[in-house]
């Protein structure tokens, strides 16, 4: 299938784009990034299709995660290592207390353009540009710095690479090694509640592990692990650029990260987001919010998947903790029953956003986990499969969200709120998420078995 170029893509109608200033640089800018190397291979991205597929039909489970916006500034080293950590935790325990595979995506090397409800941003009666991501325009509140520039698309770009460099070089060189499983759980998070629960699993698979090597098996997948990358497609020119044939199949892939998906603001049928993407040949997600019809669900299926091949099409639901009892047994059955194939992915985070009386953003961690056990129910009723879990989280030490076992007040968020966007789960709360998934998964793999 073919790519249209760039003027007929825009003239579909974009939702969500800057207005970028001087449409000169734009062009020089999208010039170089079409020259630049891909980030991933496409035989990576197949990889990944086939592993949802696996979460498709049920038989593995999709953990998801990372900043609601990566930022420059913020791609360190520490950083990509805590955020790796926490996944990979997170995902020993899912594994281990659910006996299912996961496939472990981030959401990082690339999680740097945010769509925003409001165009402007105004403080003190001034007003300026909302902040849209690096890979748009600057945080800081000055003209100079919202101002949407170009290059920034470069810049994101390398710090992009760089991010998956190092991931790639955690996963397959030893720091994902399965007898690593202890030293994950360090500093401030060994000493809390969640933080010993989790000492006592990795004891069991340490003993695990020994038992094994007493008996001569070393299987590879202990000492790697596969893990992908993934963004929200929403900058036209960047994601169109870096969209290649690829040589092996002549079929054309976006290798800006493994996995794309489009935001709840940008599903248009028509729009250019869901035809660039209906194009390309990776696996991509939509997220659909509380006013999804089953309708425009089936439509979309049909438009991006129109070969209804397992492992292509996610659909991350974020409904809202007090709505998604209410609405999303109707999309889930009507959409099955369409015979659409699609892993189903729960985002607990998008709807449950409120703001602290102190003005900041925040989440309820009680929300979130109430969301969640509404999908699984919900799931469960229906005799469909939970296929996973879309969060944003950070490995520190944050105080974003409210709630969770150490009990965080609005009071706190003032300590640490670090996030450019949205708020995050602090490490111990993604940990604690992480074991209260781990027995409704538990409950989920039970009842299918049974
Ligand atoms: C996000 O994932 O950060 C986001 C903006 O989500 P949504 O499109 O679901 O609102
Ligand atoms: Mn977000």
């Amino acid at each position: 299938m073919s790519i249209p170029d760039l003027s007929a893509l825009r003239a579909l109608g974009a939702a969500q784009q800057p207005s970028w200033p001087d449409p000169e640089a734009m062009d020089a800018t999208v010039a170089r990034l079409r020259r630049v190397p891909p980030l991933v291979f496409a035989g990576e991205c197949d990889d990944l299709k086939g592993k949802l597929a696996a979460v498709t039909r049920g038989e593995a489970f999709l953990l998801q995660g990372g900043d609601c916006a990566e930022t420059i500034d913020g791609a360190t080293a520490d950083n990509v290592r805590a955020k790796l950590r926490v996944l990979l935790q997170m995902a020993v325990v899912l594994t281990y207390a659910a006996s299912v595979p996961v496939v472990k995506l981030g959401r990082l090397a690339g999680q740097y353009a945010k769509p925003r409800s409001s165009d402007t941003e105004t403080r003190d009666g001034v007003t300026l540009p909302a902040y849209r991501g690096d890979a748009v325009n600057g945080f800081d509140f000055t003209p100079e710095s919202r101002r949407p520039d170009p290059q920034r698309l470069l810049d994101v770009y390398h710090s992009s690479a760089a991010t998956l460099n190092l991931v790639r070089a955690f996963v397959t060189g030893g720091y994902a090694d399965l007898r690593q499983v202890h030293t994950w759980n360090t500093d401030f998070v060994r000493s809390s509640p969640v933080g010993k629960r989790y000492e006592r699993l990795a004891g069991e698979i340490d003993r695990a592990l020994t038992f094994m090597n007493a008996i001569g098996a070393d299987p590879d997948a202990f000492h790697r692990v596969d893990f992908h990358s993934s963004h929200e497609a929403l900058i036209l020119e960047y994601e169109h650029a870096l969209t290649r044939i690829d040589s092996r199949t002549e079929l054309p892939y976006d290798v800006s990260a493994h996995f794309v998906w489009i935001g709840e603001r940008t599903r248009q049928l028509d729009g250019a987001h869901v035809d660039l993407l209906s194009r390309i040949k990776n696996p991509i997600g939509v997220k659909l919010g509380p006013t999804a019809t089953p309708d425009e669900a089936i439509a979309l299926a049909a438009k991006l998947n129109p070969e209804n091949e397992p492992g292509r099409l996610t659909f991350i639901t974020r409904m809202g903790a007090a709505r998604i009892r209410d609405v999303l047994p109707e999309l889930v059955e009507k959409v099955t029953a369409a015979g659409v194939q699609v892993a189903w992915v729960c985002d607990p985070m998008h709807g449950n956003t409120f703001e602290a009386s102190s003005g900041y953003k925040t989440r309820r961690f009680e929300d979130v986990m109430e969301e969640v056990q509404g999908f699984f129910d919900v799931h469960r009723t229906l005799g469909t499969w939970p296929g996973g879990l879309h969060v944003e989280l950070t490995g520190d030490n944050v105080t974003e969200c409210v709630g969770g076992g150490e009990s965080l007040l609005e009071a706190d968020l003032v300590h640490a709120y670090e996030s450019a966007c949205d708020p995050r789960l602090n490490r111990v709360q993604s940990l604690e998420l992480a074991f209260l998934v781990a027995e409704m998964l538990g409950e989920a793999q039970a009842a299918v078995e049974g």
